[in-house]
């Protein structure tokens, strides 16, 4: 029996053991992949064997805050209006990565809410069939505004980011931000149904260790899932370390593992595990009597490659196969012809042909234990999440 093209095309056989099982996987769900069946059966499976059905979407270049490191201290190039993606662009491009598996799409920016007319957006992605789940990341500044209207166009999921829950920190942080507005903005979320809300706090040593604690405790009240996240070298840590008054700019004086979140963590109650899908990245678990939840996120001490599940659309059309990756795909060629749709999937199929296997951070090294954290790679990876969408 030979498989359908759909599936082969433009994903590269390995004949690693890994691959191997998965074509035995494929040949065996093959009539699932017959011409005619509706496209929510089908699947993307990688050269190593991962199945890949998330697409994070950057809907914007443009934030209304600065973090420091997300934010280079110069600023960036903000796109013209005319080479950002448009919403009906969008539109194909997730059809088309639906069509082929894609099953969870995350908005991201930027900042998400900063595009005109999301909520417009959120509800026309949500009529494509085999699309289970829309999400969406964002810092909150406007959320208080938006959260009904997001809700109310089918939005499933929302991650808030929030790195201090003390004023003054939090304005140093984003370099300018007004905590109220967020906090504001989590009490209508949660008002609105937007569950689960979690919370994505970024560790960086000695600027919010202190307020660990803190974030904990937010989950024992209020149905509120706190996640740590450890910081990713971005290129950007010196300039970080510098506003925030950390150490003397290296990465390990800003690095906190997530391990060592827990471990405060443990301090405000028994922390009981919660079981997690295979794809989650997060280490999950509820604080003993707690309504939420605290999970830790440790893409450096314990990187998730291995069943990494994403690709992500950057806002001026580029598909990026790893967040550390400077390879990316132009999708917007697609839109030049009439059969945008089939070159659409083509290309993205591309995308996943060319997945690299791990990141190049730290963490994949063989001689990490007796060099820890030395940023191999960083300074040939230097970008801006803000621009790729993080
Ligand atoms: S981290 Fe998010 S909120 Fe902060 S500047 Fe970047 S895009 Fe804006």
């Amino acid at each position: 029996m030979t498989l359908p093209p759909l599936f082969w095309k433009g994903v590269s056989l390995s004949r690693k053991p890994t691959f191997q099982i998965c074509g035995k996987l494929a040949f065996l769900i093959y009539p699932l992949y017959a011409p005619g069946v509706k496209a929510i059966w089908r699947k993307m499976i990688d050269s190593f064997g991962r199945e890949i059905d998330y697409l994070r979407i950057s809907v914007t270049d443009r934030c209304n805050l600065r973090c420091v490191y997300c934010m280079p201290a110069h600023g960036i190039i903000h796109k013209q209006p005319s080479d950002i993606l448009s919403f009906e662009q969008i539109y194909s491009i997730v059809k088309a990565a639906v069509g082929l598996g894609i099953r969870k799409v995350r908005i991201t920016g930027g900042e998400p809410l900063v595009r005109k007319d999301l909520p417009a957006l959120i509800a026309e992605l949500k009529t494509i069939n085999g699309l289970k789940e829309i999400c969406l990341t964002t810092n909150g500044i406007y959320l208080s505004e938006y959260a009904l209207a997001i809700k109310e166009a089918g939005l499933d999921r929302i991650n808030i980011s929030l790195d201090s829950l003390n004023k003054e920190k939090f304005r140093k942080i984003t370099q300018g931000g007004n905590l109220e507005m967020v906090l504001s903005g989590i009490d209508r979320a949660l008002a609105a149904g937007l569950a689960p809300l979690k919370i994505n706090n970024v560790l960086l040593k000695d600027f919010n260790t202190d307020e660990i604690a803190d974030f904990a405790n937010l989950t024992k009240a209020r149905p509120l899932h706190v996640r740590f996240i450890e910081y990713m070298p971005t290129g950007l840590h010196g300039f970080c370390a510098d506003v925030l008054g950390l150490g003397h700019g290296s990465y390990d004086d800003i690095f906190l593992s997530a391990q060592e979140a827990k471990n405060i963590c443990r301090s405000v109650g028994e922390l009981e595990p919660v079981e997690q899908g295979t794809a989650d990245t997060a280490e999950v678990f509820k604080i003993r009597g707690f309504l939420g939840s605290v999970g830790f996120i440790s893409p450096i001490s314990r990187p998730f490659c291995a069943s990494c599940n994403k690709l992500r659309l950057t806002s001026e059309g580029r598909l990026r196969n790893c967040l550390h990756s400077s390879k990316t795909i132009d999708l917007k060629k697609a839109f030049a012809n009439n059969n945008s749709q089939d070159e659409l999937a083509a290309l993205i199929q591309e995308a996943i042909s060319l997945k690299p296997e791990f990141h190049n951070l730290p963490g994949h090294h063989k001689d990490e234990k007796n060099n820890p954290l030395v940023p191999i790679g960083l300074e040939a990876e230097n970008f801006s999440m803000c621009q790729i969408g993080g």
